[in-house]
């Protein structure tokens, strides 16, 4: 078995992405905009804060409160997609109820998404032209499959989960690379015969679901999934301890996607379409 280090490699990115930020002519201007106080969100905003400062990107985080009306948000956004000196916008997710997180989305100019969440970004991805911006975590995947030489035209490729920020555009990304591309959910039947004959598997559901006996040996596992279980521990989808002896490839939480998000977010946010 092979580790997917993702640590590593996010390293390696981001001291890239520093020396592409000092050579450009303008300095990149990540803006976040966070509503409300979940704590898990504070936390996201902080650590996307810090590593852009650290890369030489400056960062902005406005923070609104929860109550904020949902046209005042707009407005936000609209008045920082014509801010010349702004050159990604952010919003954090999730948004309070009240909110509809699509028309947020949607009013965000495709040329600063650096989240790649835009219908123009998305669908640019899925008709085959190539988007302003990829969405970070999947692109981190593709960049760490690459690093590891893993062979992904022609191979069979399980997807599971189907969200709009990892599944469904990994298994767009997996496909435009020649994967032959199978997206799973939780509708989906015999899971278990489906990821035992795929060369790649990419699990983003957010519970335990590969476990030992899904998996051959040549397998290359992908683990999106964080989560506490139930003794508090940090775990992903992936059952690591007995999984990782007989399978070729695996990626470990933590240390394996969640350093390569932040790497291809930084990546994303180096890059000035204005
Ligand atoms: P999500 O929006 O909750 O989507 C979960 C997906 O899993 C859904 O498509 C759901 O299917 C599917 N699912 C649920 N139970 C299933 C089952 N028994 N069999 C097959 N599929 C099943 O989650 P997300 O936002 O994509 O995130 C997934 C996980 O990745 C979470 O743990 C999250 O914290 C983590 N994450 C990590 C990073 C990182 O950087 N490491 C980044 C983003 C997310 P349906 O669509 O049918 O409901």
């Amino acid at each position: 078995m092979i580790l997917l280090d993702g640590k590593s490699l996010s390293k390696k990115i981001l001291e890239d992405v520093s020396n592409r930020v000092t050579n450009l002519s303008k300095i990149p201007h990540l803006v976040v905009i966070l509503v409300g106080d979940n704590p898990a969100s504070q936390i996201y905003v902080k650590n996307k804060k810090i590593a852009a400062e650290k890369v030489g990107i400056k960062s902005s985080v406005i923070e609104l409160p929860a109550n904020i009306p949902e046209s005042v948000l707009l407005d936000k956004v609209i008045e920082l997609n014509e801010d010349d000196s702004v050159t990604g916008i952010l919003v954090q997710l999730p948004l309070p109820e009240h909110i509809d997180k699509n028309k947020v989305i949607m009013t965000i100019s495709p040329k600063k998404d650096v989240d790649g969440f835009t219908p123009e970004n998305v669908g640019k991805l899925v008709i085959g032209l190539e988007p302003y911006f990829y969405p970070a975590t999947p692109q981190g995947i593709i960049m760490l499959l690459d690093e590891y030489k893993i062979p992904i035209e022609g191979a069979n490729a399980v997807v599971i989960g189907r969200s709009n920020i990892v599944g469904k555009p990994m298994a767009q990304m997996l496909l435009k690379r020649n994967a032959t591309v199978t997206s799973c959910h939780s509708y989906t039947k015999d899971l278990e015969e489906k990821i035992k004959t795929a060369d790649i598997v990419v699990s983003a559901v957010g519970k335990k679901i590969v476990r030992c006996k899904m998996v051959n040996k040549n397998s290359v596992l992908v683990d999106v999934g964080i989560f506490r279980d139930s003794n508090g521990k940090l775990s992903g989808d992936i059952d690591f301890e007995y999984v990782s002896p007989s399978c070729g490839f695996i990626s470990p939480v933590p240390g394996g996607v969640g350093p390569m998000t932040i790497a291809s977010l930084m990546f994303n946010a180096s890059k000035i379409y204005i």
